[in-house]
């Protein structure tokens, strides 16, 4: 079986908690206070053929901490695609390259399509409105850490799933993963015509999950103990669905609808971008300083999980401690200006 990530259907619950171990046991190097070699001599393929800063940066600066290189290429213009190349070729090519590879594609099944031509390692970094697994394992990270924190328990929790539940491949993977443990209950709140895919409200029913489906966030949410808000992904939208689109400011997570609807310690998550536009009604700025507010919690938790996905595809997860040396330079106590002690 090539050890590729490509989808959260090919990890079990054992594989999942295998890798928030890693994770969090590359907690020092992500936070900058040791430096590891253990990637040295490694290349990573970071492929980009949709937008992306987080997902591209974190998985370059992920592949960097742990001592590898990183070759990238970003849009279709540059590459070989252009000229009609296919993806059982550049994924051949690339693989004489490199140790590793992540790709982004516009095309649902494409990362697959590209890694079964290869015996390299491949992430699925998104592919179109499919899967984003990497993005799933960080929230899940963050959900467990903030759990943790504010002694919360996952079985039971109650999590509120929001915004663009029909593209937003986010969510897609995140309901999967969360669907492999104890019992949870999932709220969906999407607007008409962007509601959650039959088939993953199915399946995590059948997983033993509650999962209610509403129309508006002018509800109680007293109970929810995990926003999960999300962008509305016009890119994807026929061009008889972006005619005259525009979200109501009724879908919009803000300070009010946290003091007024929420608990006190009911975190909100993001994958982030959020949309600041006029009209967007995206996540709004007026959390930011906000201790629920998780999303920045959330993007620095990116590295550490994207280090423990490479060392356990690569297989050096047990090198770790042993390479392990203290950072010279100079780190700030705080990273945001923003950012709440806790
Ligand atoms: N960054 C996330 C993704 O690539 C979410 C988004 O774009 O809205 O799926």
């Amino acid at each position: 079986m090539p050890p590729h990530l490509l989808s959260i259907d090919s990890l079990s619950r054992d594989r999942v908690n295998h890798l928030m171990r890693i994770a969090a046991r590359m907690e020092p190097i992500a936070q900058r206070r040791q430096v590891t070699r253990i990637l040295e001599g490694a290349v990573l393929g970071n492929l980009f053929f949709e937008a992306s800063t987080r997902t591209r940066v974190s998985f370059h600066a992920a592949f960097c901490r742990l001592g590898g290189s990183v070759c990238d290429t970003t849009g279709f213009t540059f590459s070989s695609m252009a000229k009609g190349e296919s993806l059982y070729d550049t994924s051949r090519v690339m693989s004489g390259y490199c140790d590793a590879i992540v790709m982004r594609h516009p095309d649902q099944g494409s990362v697959a399509e590209f890694a079964a031509a290869t015996h390299v390692p491949v992430i699925n970094g998104g592919d179109g409105p499919g899967e984003h697994p990497s993005q799933a394992l960080l929230d899940f990270y963050t959900i467990d850490k903030e759990f943790s924190r504010l002694g919360k328990k996952l079985a039971g929790a109650h999590v509120l799933l929001t915004g663009d539940l029909k593209y937003g491949r986010t969510v897609h993977s995140l309901i999967k993963l969360l669907s492999l443990y104890a019992p949870m209950r999932f709220t969906l709140v999407a607007p008409p015509g962007l509601e959650m895919p039959s088939h993953l409200i199915d399946l995590v029913a059948s997983r033993g999950h509650r999962v209610e489906q509403r129309d508006s966030l002018a509800d109680d949410y007293a109970d929810v103990d995990v926003v999960y808000t999300t962008r509305i992904q016009k890119e994807r939208f026929t061009a008889e669905m972006s005619e005259g689109f525009s979200l109501s400011r009724d879908f919009t997570v803000d300070r009010a609808f946290m003091n007024e609807r929420c608990g006190r310690d009911t975190i909100v998550m993001h994958p982030l971008p959020r949309d600041s536009r006029p009209d967007a009604n995206d996540l709004d700025v007026d959390l930011n300083g906000d201790p629920r507010l998780a999303i920045f919690r959330q993007t620095d938790n990116g590295i550490p999980v994207r280090m423990a996905i490479f060392a356990t595809l690569l297989q050096v997860e047990e090198l770790i401690e042993k390479d392990l040396r203290p950072v010279r330079w100079f780190v700030p106590e705080r990273i945001g200006t923003d950012d709440p002690v806790l």
